[in-house]
């Protein structure tokens, strides 16, 4: 190696010392943005068929046959596995805000006629819905859910029929991501079915384990294609299919439905492009991950799965009974569990207690009179450490209980319910952050995040949240500033 060219196995050495900071990925101690089978050969052969694709391009199928080949079998299997009919087709996408993107988008653009598209959402539905009414003009309509956090669909066809004409899609959630049930399918899908409007189900999170625990006996309510109605289901493979990250399908109940999702632009001098997602070039590797994962696991393995993820939710449930001070927010019917706590300790200490014993769980903050809890997405790789997880919540909603409530400083609060979320300037921001002491009196010193994340998440909460939509932007821009060379 010549001098000044640096040694490409550097990179990689210092990829792994950086990766040291993360949250692991593996160990089933991680309870959100991360699913772990717990099956080391299962994980290798995902990451192995992510490096053999990752520079082939999904742009083109008929120049990679190879992808067009594992996306219609990976559709395939979805597509068996979710009850749809005959003719269902489907996309792979990117990720689960891919598929609720490309949900609103193609049932916009099915309405042409329609000149102020709206959509009927209920409360609990994932932002990623709010997001694509952002992207793409259409108005969310948002209709509270019952007692039990479920869609209430007497409101749901109220809020439709405010302005049917103009609807053009309702979307239920199976289960939620917040509190983990499942809304009530068949009301809301039929009333849809009636009125000619599409209805779409979030399975994002829970797509893929639900028809597995249906299988294994336990109660889950009917959701998929075999309900009337329901149009479009998505699920996210990086989720509860334990691929690697990057895919989600997108399955419609005909090829008629998924029509104008697709793009296509003859009118430049290059090629005529032709995309049935988002991303045009899209590297090969998160599909074959996924395919190569589902490909090994196959029903027998995710049914093996589903049983160890559901005997951890079980044993997590029972163990949250016996500890006095928190409890369900509902009975989950699926792999998502809700932790609220009765006042004498807070949610958001016990989750930095937890942090402090290497378990990562996460606060979700209060919403509609519902006070700040705890999530936990509990995966198959977390049933054998269930005991240490609950020892580690009773001991850290001990020591919550020992420290009292996070009391947020009277001057921050003060200096937050003053500034204005619609005009949050840079220097507003900084005065936060000094006041806060996140940073030190010069606010160009790096941000200084604190171990304890309690006093932040409380300052937040009582934050309203278009200012804590504004405090958190500000703080992504802050965070993301290029390391220069110079
Ligand atoms: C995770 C999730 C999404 C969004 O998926 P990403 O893969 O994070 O983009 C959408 N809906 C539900 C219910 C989810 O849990």
């Amino acid at each position: 190696m010549s001098a000044g060219t640096p040694d490409p196995r550097d990179a990689l050495a210092r990829l792994r010392a950086m990766q040291a900071a993360d949250l692991p990925v593996h160990g089933g101690r991680t309870l959100a943005y991360v699913y772990d089978s717990g099956l080391p050969d299962v994980d290798r052969i995902g990451r192995e068929a992510v490096a053999a694709y990752a520079g082939s391009n999904g742009l083109d199928p008929t120049a990679f046959p190879s992808l067009l080949q594992m996306e219609n079998e990976l559709v395939g299997f979805t597509a068996d596995l979710l009850d749809a009919p005959p003719d269902a087709v489907g996309t792979v996408t990117s990720g689960g805000t891919e598929s609720c993107l490309l949900t609103v988008q193609g049932a916009r653009d099915s309405r042409p006629d329609v000149e102020r598209p709206r959509m009927v959402v209920p409360s609990t539905v994932h932002a990623a819905f709010l997001k694509a009414a952002h992207y793409f003009g259409v108005e969310a309509v948002v209709v509270p859910v019952g007692a039990d956090f479920r869609a209430d669909p007497a409101a749901m066809v109220a809020a439709i029929d405010e302005a049917a004409e103009r609807t053009v899609l309702v979307v239920v959630s199976a289960p939620s991501y917040a509190h983990g049930v499942v809304d009530p399918v068949p009301p809301v899908a039929a009333a849809a079915a009636e009125r000619g409007i599409r209805c779409h189900v979030d399975g994002c999170i829970g797509g893929w384990v639900l028809p597995y625990a249906a299988r294994i006996g336990r109660d889950v309510p009917p959701w998929t294609f075999a309900v009337d109605g329901v149009t479009s289901i998505s699920v996210d493979t990086h989720k509860y299919a334990y691929a690697p990250k990057g895919t989600s399908v997108l399955l419609h109940r005909s090829p008629a439905h998924r029509r104008p999702q697709y793009f296509a632009h003859a009118d430049w001098p290059g090629y005529t492009m032709l995309n049935s997602t988002i991303q045009s070039t899209k590297s090969g590797g998160p599909l074959a991950g996924a395919w190569a994962v589902v490909q090994s696991l196959g029903d027998a393995g995710y049914e093996q799965l589903t049983r160890e993820v559901f005997e951890a939710v079980d044993r997590i449930v029972a163990g949250v009974d016996a500890i006095p001070e928190i409890d369900l927010v509902c009975v989950p019917d699926s792999t998502l569990v809700a932790l609220v706590t009765d006042g004498t300790c807070d949610a958001f200490t016990i989750c930095d207690e937890m942090a402090a014993r290497d378990w990562y769980v996460q606060p979700q903050m209060s919403y509609a009179g519902q006070p700040p809890n705890v999530h936990l997405s509990v995966s198959a790789a977390t049933l054998a450490h269930v005991d240490e997880l609950l020892t580690a919540l009773t001991e850290s909603v001990a020591a919550a209980v020992a420290a009292g409530p996070v009391a947020v400083d009277p001057g921050i609060a003060e200096f937050v319910a003053a500034l204005d979320p619609t005009a949050l300037t840079d220097e507003d921001f900084d005065g936060l952050l000094v006041a806060a002491g996140l940073v030190g009196g010069d606010a160009a010193d790096g941000l200084a995040l604190p171990d304890r994340m309690a006093e932040v998440n409380a300052m937040l909460d009582l934050a309203s949240p278009a200012m804590r939509e504004a405090l958190l932007v500000a703080f992504l821009d802050r965070l993301s500033r290029p390391t220069r060379r110079a």
